[in-house]
């Protein structure tokens, strides 16, 4: 108690009751964390899934300390500036190329914020108002503002606030691993079920949400590239907006620059943020196809998206972020190679152990199950457990419940990669073999 005594601060996700010793971080380097106690920490979750290239990469520091000083900021509503030009266009060029314009906000739950008020008044602005229903994914995790969590609305975390949320139409998600026979099952399920919904609701469908490929706060879920293929035909057919949320699988994740590009599907609307300034500064953008654009278009205000934020498009995160998509640029044979790495290190620390299941990969993201008694999910005991054991062995690493997953920075070489997995393997192997926790 004496630490929240002494401290102004509350954190984010946390009890502070419960939240005593929270080591402080002062400096880091590559993937590395260096703690003011003299310990340091391998970063292996990205410091929740921003930083691309490591920490405190002089190209990006050195490309925000001279934007900062020659333009730190300005208003974003009828000025423009350079950083947010060349950003937009360096994102138009690599994304599927039906997606064309570019709306900048601040962070992940505000991009899928924009994104589901773009869909909404679009069937508005075409003349097909009744078009108000937002279809999204059990597990699905769109962020913490209210329109986010209604697009999440499964999550338990959202409980107190069920009432100030707009109900959605849920879909299972089919998700999949290794050796999983019932995969197709499971797709064909919940196109089923979407089959019904639209039939019930006919011309009433505004759009779907997923995050495509790897559902993250769910515990790192994949599903398969056939199943978005399917998804996305059938919103072509039916005339529906499709939404990606690539805020954690954007830039690299995936093995792809984009789970999109990956799949092979052009969606209307992506949302992008977590890893878009390499994890320097807060940063996110939307970026939607022409004719949602076009829908805008008009003589007055208010046919125009009356949406903004004060520190829309910042141009030090607009040089973060090209600094940072420089340097993505010389990943792509690093990227496209880490799912067999991943799978090959498995398999070599981790492979003989009886109590982990549901292992998959996809691209730079490795995850596994710890085999237990209670019910899986965020709420699982054996996670925080594991996140204590992980810690002093000198890894970062935050299980999801009783998920744990590897989701490294670009810098991670070979030699560090094998570190992380047989620290990891240590871990696992000492708190499974213990029973007297479950
Ligand atoms: C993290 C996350 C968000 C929310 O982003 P914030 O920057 O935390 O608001 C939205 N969607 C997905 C898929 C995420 O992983």
């Amino acid at each position: 108690m004496i630490r929240t005594a002494v401290s102004a601060v509350w954190h984010p996700f946390t009890q502070m009751a419960t939240c005593l010793d929270v080591p402080e971080v002062v400096r880091g380097e590559g993937a590395m964390l260096y703690l003011k106690d003299g310990r340091s920490v391998i970063d292996c979750i990205s410091s929740w899934w921003v930083n691309l290239h490591g920490h405190g990469h002089p190209a990006i520091a050195g490309a925000i300390a001279a934007q900062a000083s020659t333009l730190e900021h300005v208003i974003f509503a009828g000025f423009t500036h350079e950083p947010a030009e060349r950003l937009a266009h360096e994102l138009v060029s690599i994304l599927p190329s039906k997606l064309k314009r570019v709306f900048f906000s601040d962070n992940g739950s505000t991009s899928v914020e924009v994104a589901i008020k773009m869909a909404y008044q679009y069937w508005q602005q075409v003349g097909q108002p009744e078009r108000q229903i937002i279809i999204g994914f059990d597990g699905g995790y769109h962020g913490d503002t209210l329109g986010a969590m209604s697009a999440g609305g499964s999550s338990t975390f959202w409980d107190p606030f069920r009432d100030l949320m707009f109900p959605i139409e849920v879909l299972p998600f089919p998700e999949t691993w290794q050796g999983d026979e019932t995969v197709e099952q499971k797709e064909k399920a919940c196109l089923e079920k979407l089959g019904l919904i639209l039939e019930k609701n006919c011309g009433r469908v505004a759009a779907i949400i997923i995050e495509p490929l790897v559902q993250g706060a769910a515990g790192m879920r994949m599903c398969r590239p056939q199943f978005l293929k399917s998804l996305s035909q059938i919103c072509d057919q039916a005339n529906i907006l499709l939404i990606f949320d690539e805020v954690m699988t954007g830039f690299g994740r995936t093995g792809d620059l984009f789970a999109c590009l990956k799949a092979g599907i052009e969606p209307d609307l992506v949302c992008l943020s977590k890893g878009l300034t390499g994890g320097f500064v807060p940063m996110s953008v939307t970026v939607a196809a022409e004719k949602i654009f076009a829908a805008f278009l008009g003589d007055t205000t208010s046919s125009a998206f009356l949406h903004g934020h004060s520190y829309t498009a910042n141009p030090i995160g607009c040089a973060a972020a090209l600094s940072s998509l420089q340097l993505l640029q010389e990943k792509s044979s690093y990227l496209a190679a880490m799912e067999a790495l991943h799978k090959e290190k498995f398999e070599m620390y981790l492979g003989d152990i009886a109590d982990i299941n549901k292992v998959r990969f996809c691209g730079t993201i490795m995850a596994f199950e710890i085999a237990t008694t209670e019910n899986t999910g965020y709420f699982n005991n054996i996670g925080p457990i594991l996140k204590k054991e992980f810690l002093a062995q000198g890894l970062l690493l935050r299980p999801l419940g009783n998920v744990v997953y590897l989701m490294l920075p670009y810098c991670v070489d070979n030699g560090l990669l094998d570190k992380v997995y047989a620290d990891m393997a240590a871990v696992v192997r000492k708190v499974t073999n213990k029973t007297d926790w479950v």
